[in-house]
């Protein structure tokens, strides 16, 4: 084994770095989950968490990853052969798609190229082709993580207000919830599906479906088959408190403690910082000579910026230089999924993060380019630097 001193950088876009004070709390001694100091701390934190979600509706929480809560979305609101709307974002919307035809839904997928949002005015375009109002669903990924590409979802809804269109909307906010702007209430969304172990610095475990009064009515005649994930006893049990099932506990000091942490910050200085951390490391990949896959201005996202590797057919592929960056400086980077395996890296900018964590990624990022033989200008990390020195 190599012997490694100081901390790893975890710079994936999730799971992200857990701050200490969160591992600290989680690492008190489990409680009775029927008991009476449980019950006020589940009251608690479902108060505690609908400011992060933008909503005043409930919340639920499971003890899953993110995917639990995709599918929680679809089988608590659709019956079999429903129509359900989806946008090529990329990777992740790609394999929630894949999941609604799993469960028997009929899925209109809208082609993308990986370097763009939902488009507002495609959906417009599908929306009035509509007449019969048979979409019963949009299900967009609000922060595309294997592309670093925000949707915007106030334009998504706008489209559906365009259109008089009764659809239900889904949003993905697994790596934007706590990191980009969101607002479930004010946006019309109606199940926001997240997780914890990205914009929320928590370990993975905890996933949640924001919900809201219209989809919780379509859950009451919702036909697909549906037991653990089904909203109804879940909402019923916490309201006293509990849940039916034995929840994570210990995952739940630490949604505490990190729901604190970001409400101490306050949200719109946490969007800020990470709209700041987003736009420095764009200046070092194009101080570089390097592109940032994103190719709409207005669609950037705060919490990872994926990378394009150069064209060239005898250099390195992404995957070599990750390789080179993280056993010469122990730093971890995202992979590029699906079809941009081997074409792009990606840096995550998420969750518990200064300026200097960004600093000492993105110099670890320019010398592994360097050793992996990429021509990099190394005036990219000046450049960054340069946003940073701005408070
Ligand atoms: C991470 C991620 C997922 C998958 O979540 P899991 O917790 O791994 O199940 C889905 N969608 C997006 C946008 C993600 O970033």
């Amino acid at each position: 084994m190599t012997l490694r001193t100081g901390r790893h950088f975890l710079q994936i876009p999730g799971p992200t770095n857990v701050p200490d004070q969160v591992l600290r709390a989680m690492a008190a001694p489990t409680i009775d989950h029927r008991g009476p100091e449980f019950a006020a701390l589940t009251v608690r934190l479902l108060a505690e968490i609908k400011p992060v979600f933008g909503t005043q509706g409930p919340v639920v929480i499971y003890p899953a990853t993110g995917t639990g809560a995709w599918e929680a979305a679809l089988v608590n609101t659709l019956s079999p052969g429903d129509r359900v709307l989806c946008f090529e974002t990329g990777h992740f919307a790609t394999l929630w798609q894949e999941m609604a035809s799993a469960l028997g839904l009929e899925v209109d997928f809208v082609p993308g190229d990986w370097r763009h949002g939902a488009d507002p005015a495609e959906l417009a375009r599908r929306l009035d082709a509509d007449i019969t109002q048979s979409i019963k669903a949009v299900c967009v990924v609000h922060n595309e993580t294997s592309t670093g590409v925000t949707s915007r979802i106030a334009e998504i809804r706008q489209a559906l207000d365009d259109a008089d269109h009764p659809a239900l909307l889904f949003v993905d906010t697994i790596s934007s919830l706590g990191s980009i702007d969101y607002r479930h209430d004010e946006w019309g969304v109606d199940v926001t599906v997240a997780g914890s172990q990205k914009g929320l610095m928590l370990p993975p475990g905890l996933s949640f479906n924001a919900v809201s009064d219209k989809a919780l009515a379509a859950s009451k005649t919702s036909r697909l088959t549906k037991s653990f994930w089904d909203w109804a006893p879940i909402i019923e049990a916490n309201r006293r408190g509990s849940f039916p099932y034995t929840p994570n506990t210990n995952l739940l000091y630490g949604l505490h403690e990190a729901l604190g942490m970001l409400a101490a910050e306050g949200l719109p200085q946490v969007f800020a910082r990470h709209a700041r951390h987003a736009a420095a490391t764009r200046a070092a990949v194009r101080g570089w000579g390097l592109e940032v896959l994103c190719a709409d201005e207005r669609e950037h996202s705060g919490s990872l910026t994926a990378v394009l590797m150069p064209d060239s057919p005898d250099g390195p592929d992404a995957d070599q230089v990750r390789k080179v960056i993280l056993e010469r400086f122990d730093m971890s980077l995202g992979a590029g999924l699906g079809k941009l395996s081997g074409r792009i890296f990606r840096i995550g900018h998420l969750g518990h993060f200064n300026d200097l964590t960004l600093a000492g990624t993105l110099a670890g990022v320019q010398m592994g380019l360097e050793i992996a033989g990429v021509p990099v200008d190394p005036a990219g990390l000046g450049a960054a630097l340069d946003v940073l020195r701005t408070p």
